[in-house]
């Protein structure tokens, strides 16, 4: 909540205190970017702004004015619950979360945004963002797809809420999801969790949230040869369509596996790099990587050669060791630049 400011993601709905106009936008934005959500908010909440004229509306009119934003059934479901509240509950939006919940269409998210946003109950809100969040930085493996793994974001989801602002608290945690922990690519190096963020501290960050249905990851091993000879260093930039392209990196050996050491020394592609003169300086632990379709295990040697062997044609070269941070690599590379504690001494 000291990180959270409402300014940085700005939404209409947002400061609202109305359950119907917040209602309506959560059901919006289910399955739903919010660019392309807001204008189909700003169109219902003129067309219908309140409950009453939304249960009014035929059904028709509804539908066209959904048209474009798929998953349809929640535009039934939001005209039968418009109906629900104007003639059953006498226009009196349900208040608690149990009856919010009644709704049709209306999740444990859903009803808890309502709950806290509109009437300031003490209810978490646990969706995508949260699961990640919480999973990254507690370290937490267990799958989220399953009842177990829901179940214990739920309780820490409870446990973290702040029961005196509770709807400042759920925003906070969204935006933080949608601003800083992002999926892909999430600002750790300005995260006030860093020191003390599983995922960020173990080179974990795409591992989390876990799933149990896996997606299919293809696994690859590679082997990289920082070769040094009077602080000057061999790299090259990727070419070939591949994951990668563009970015810089030392000399690599793809293998089958994980093979030892020596059986890498006996490779040709190693003799063409490395000659005959060469000392091994030392050798970095396997650095496991995650991608969305690839599972990339890498390992670096670093070597002290007579000379630096290199095809002019293949885009090489030699650069002062020191300037390595001027070039862009992959994060496999950057972590083992970085990070001291994944040398190994030499055998
Ligand atoms: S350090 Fe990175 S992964 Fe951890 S909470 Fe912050 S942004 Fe998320």
């Amino acid at each position: 909540m000291e990180w959270y400011n409402p300014e940085d993601r700005p939404m209409p709905w947002k400061s609202e205190t109305n359950p119907y106009l917040i209602w309506l936008s959560e059901i919006i934005l289910q399955q739903t970017r919010v660019e392309q959500g807001l204008p189909y908010y700003n169109r219902f909440k003129n067309n219908y702004p309140t409950v009453k004229d939304l249960a009014d509306a035929p059904e028709d009119e509804i539908m066209k004015l959904w048209e474009g934003l798929g998953y349809y059934s929640r535009a039934k479901n939001l005209h039968l619950s418009a109906k629900y509240i104007a003639y059953q509950l006498n226009n009196v939006f349900p208040e608690n979360y149990k009856d919010i919940l009644k709704l049709k269409g209306v999740g444990p998210y859903t009803a808890s945004a309502i709950a806290s946003f509109a009437f300031g109950k003490p209810c978490a809100v646990v969706d995508g963002n949260v699961y990640r969040i919480l999973s990254r930085i507690f370290g937490i493996y267990d799958p989220i797809d399953t009842g177990i793994g829901k179940k214990r974001f739920e309780a820490l989801s409870k446990e973290l809420l702040d029961k005196e602002n509770p709807a400042e608290y759920n925003q906070a945690i969204l935006d933080f999801g949608a601003i800083q922990c992002k999926p892909k690519l999430p600002l750790c190096e300005t995260c006030p969790f860093s020191n003390r963020c599983h995922a960020f501290q173990n080179h974990q960050i795409d591992l989390f949230p876990v799933k149990s249905k896996k997606i299919i990851r293809k696994t690859r091993y590679f082997n990289y040869l920082v070769l040094n000879n009077n602080n000057h260093v061999l790299i090259r930039k990727r070419a070939k369509n591949d994951i990668w392209k563009n970015l810089y990196e030392f000399p690599l050996i793809e293998s089958n596996g994980l093979i030892p050491l020596e059986a890498l020394f006996e490779d040709p592609d190693f003799y063409s790099f490395s000659g005959n003169n060469y000392k091994v300086v030392q050798f970095s632990k396997p650095i496991v990587q995650n991608l969305t379709h690839q599972k990339i295990i890498s390992r670096f040697v670093e070597l002290e050669v007579e000379n630096i062997v290199f095809n002019k044609n293949e885009s090489f070269k030699i650069i002062p060791r020191n300037e390595l941070c001027n070039y862009a690599f992959s994060k496999n590379i950057d972590w083992y630049l970085k990070d001291n504690s994944l040398y190994l001494e030499i055998a």
